[in-house]
């Protein structure tokens, strides 16, 4: 695996395999990295493309300071699980190959309902980062192929909306969630867990599952949604942003399901201070 932190070495490294035909899948990441993760790498291996991982922490995305200086960093053990799964290249750049004009003035992407709804309520001025980094990355690196993953399932939205915008002709590929044994899905965050937080999150996607059975017996979505925002709170989550059954297309709340309804579950909620995020499409 080659590894390059420099983004003009990285532009005319690609540049050349490109003159060779040769088609590239990009897998952009924030590191800490677990078999989700790699999933993606597989995943665009599996596609014949010349697989790109890069690992940068964007401080653009982040409402909460604290979470930035908090979010685990594991490089050494990145390194590694990239070069077993045959990833070609690592972009590990710093902040100013990222953002060589600096934080400020950074381009404002229209993002419209995306960004007031669920995570762009919660985390004002999130999607933005997310844009602004996806955009010079995908600058950079200038893929056929963008890997991300479904537990983000806003994120991959959002990106589908940025690559409209731009006009863009790389395609977007969405892998489904990698879980835990327990059904926890799997989260670089899930690493600032205790061990009895790693058992009691595993709620989460019990909490989607059990609700996706109940949607067919019981018709009153809200209080379903209700009765199960009080059972984590019990069971100790210290509170939950939003717990919600929503059009997947456009976000908004379901309040009448019936069974050809396409829809998705989807949540965050805070356990140990921790954010934790996952959804269920039915
Ligand atoms: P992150 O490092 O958290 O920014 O995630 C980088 C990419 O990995 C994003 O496209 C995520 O959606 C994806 N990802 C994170 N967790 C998982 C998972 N459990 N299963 C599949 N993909 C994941």
């Amino acid at each position: 695996m080659i590894l390059i932190k420099n983004a003009i070495e990285l532009q005319n490294l690609l540049a050349k395999q490109k003159r060779k035909a040769q088609k590239i899948g990009f897998v952009p990441t924030m590191g800490a990295l677990h078999e989700g993760h790699i999933s993606l790498i597989t995943n665009s291996k599996s596609q014949n493309l010349l697989t790109v991982c890069s690992i940068f922490v964007n401080p653009t995305q982040f409402n909460d300071p604290l979470d930035f200086e908090k979010y685990p960093q594991t490089i050494e053990s990145d390194i590694l699980a990239l070069e077993k799964a045959g990833t070609d290249l690592l972009f590990f750049p710093n902040q100013a190959q990222i953002y060589p004009m600096g934080l400020d003035q950074q381009p404002y992407y229209e993002l419209g309902n995306l960004e007031k709804l669920l995570e762009g309520k919660y985390r004002p001025g999130h999607f933005q980062g997310v844009c602004q980094v996806v955009k010079r990355l995908l600058d950079l690196v200038s893929p056929d192929k963008l890997f991300l993953g479904q537990k983000d399932f806003q994120q991959c939205m959002v990106i589908q909306k940025l690559l409209t915008l731009q006009q863009s002709a790389i395609e977007l590929v969405i892998c489904p969630t990698l879980r835990e044994a327990s059904g926890l899905a799997m989260s670089s965050r899930n690493l600032r867990l205790s061990e009895e937080g790693k058992l009691k999150a595993a709620l989460i996607y019990q909490t989607l599952q059990d609700l996706k059975a109940k949607l067919s017996i019981d018709s009153s979505i809200p209080q379903l949604l209700e009765t199960s925002k009080l059972q984590l709170l019990n069971a100790g989550f210290n509170s939950i942003d939003y717990l919600q059954l929503v059009d997947p297309q456009s976000l908004e709340p379901i309040t009448n399901w019936e069974p050809q309804t396409k829809a998705v579950l989807i949540i965050a909620a805070f356990l140990e201070g921790i954010r934790l995020i996952d959804n269920l499409p039915i």
